[in-house]
């Protein structure tokens, strides 16, 4: 069976189809983006105008979908979409234009939820079972999840303050390295020395598991008046980031007895997180290529566990949420 997914949150116009097999086993046909480049000049993404880049482009990108799945609208069993959390008159046209789309072709539309889309990136493909844990990092959220069983998320820990995301955008703004800052902080980290600006470790000697972003920007700020190089200060940054993130995922692990990680959510594409956890010893597992960042696919595989545990599908009066918790709320998957 077919699904296709579509996520409208922020400023991305994602539509993503995937296959389910009998056995569960789920295979990405198709992953098409669609990022918005008239925020730019704004320094920031501008709601209304993403709401109607999303209207312009939607169509579009669907079609450009089912060329590279090499299918048609017949061909689908079932369509999903976000209906939150992200912004409320984005979310809205993605969520509309699923709805629409599974009623004219009388098949089930499931809304989904932004972050376990972001799981289900990186959860499905490798036929994870629960139980694992999950660290979503992205613009918008860092948040650590423990998931005991399908479809059940019990919030571990989270940043007080800014996202990881956030944090390597505002971070290469200040170093002049560009938009989005993710990438740019990585690519110029290869050429900087990581111990060259010294970052205190957030939170140290916390109980818990939260994170906290704040320190490092503020430390940042003052390196860079004192004439750190944007090389040198993204290294350093992005080496602390890491750690931090790294230790506090591999505490939480321990003290929960889980072996297996996810991490998922655009900062998930990052080398050196990746290679850092790679060193843990434990099975982590990080979303395939083009799907950290947001997409339609991980949307279409929230549908595809969906649709695999026979849920019912979303009423056609599902509205979009601008805030809603993964943790203890109803999900698809
Ligand atoms: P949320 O999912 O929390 O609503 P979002 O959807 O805006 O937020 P994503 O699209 O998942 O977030 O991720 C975007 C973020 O990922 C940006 O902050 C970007 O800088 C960051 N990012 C992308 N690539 C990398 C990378 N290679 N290294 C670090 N960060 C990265
Ligand atoms: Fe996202």
């Amino acid at each position: 069976r077919r699904i296709l997914g579509i996520d409208t949150s922020c400023d991305d116009t994602g539509v993503g189809i995937v296959e389910l097999a009998p056995g569960g086993r789920v295979r990405v046909l198709a992953n098409r983006i669609w990022s918005q480049t008239v925020h730019a000049q704004y320094g920031g993404v501008m709601p209304e105008l993403a709401s109607r880049e999303h209207v312009e482009r939607i169509d579009d990108i669907l079609q450009d979908a089912l060329r590279e799945a090499g299918l048609e609208l017949a061909d689908l069993h079932a369509v999903a979409a976000t209906s939150g959390p992200g912004l409320v008159g984005a979310l809205l046209v993605g969520l509309m234009y699923g709805k629409g789309l599974a009623q004219a072709l009388g098949v089930p539309f499931y809304s989904a939820h932004h972050l376990e889309g972001h799981i289900f990136a990186a959860a499905s493909e490798a036929n994870l079972q629960t139980p694992y844990l999950a660290l979503v990092v992205s613009g918008g959220h860092t948040h650590l999840f423990d998931v005991p069983a399908p479809g059940s998320y019990e919030l571990v820990g989270a940043t007080k303050d800014d996202a990881a995301g956030e944090a390597f955008d505002k971070i290469a703004r200040l170093a002049g390295l560009g938009y989005p800052g993710g990438p740019a902080i990585s690519a110029a980290a290869l050429r900087g020395d990581p111990h060259s600006v010294p970052f205190k470790e957030p939170l140290q000697g916390q109980k818990g598991f939260d994170f906290s972003f704040s320190g490092l920007k503020t430390a940042a700020l003052l390196a860079h008046r004192a004439g750190a190089t944007p090389e040198n200060l993204a290294a350093s940054f992005q080496q602390a980031a890491v750690k931090f993130l790294v230790k506090t995922t591999v505490r939480a692990a321990e003290h929960l007895g889980r072996r297996t990680v996810v991490v998922s959510g655009g900062v998930a594409a990052n080398a050196a997180l990746r290679e850092a956890f790679g060193k843990t010893g434990l099975n982590v597992v990080f979303p395939g290529k083009g799907l950290n960042t947001d997409n339609g696919a991980m949307i279409a595989l929230a549908g595809a566990a969906a649709l695999q545990k026979n849920r019912e599908p979303s009423p056609l009066t599902v509205g979009a949420e601008a805030y809603v918790p993964l943790a203890n709320t109803s999900k698809t998957g």
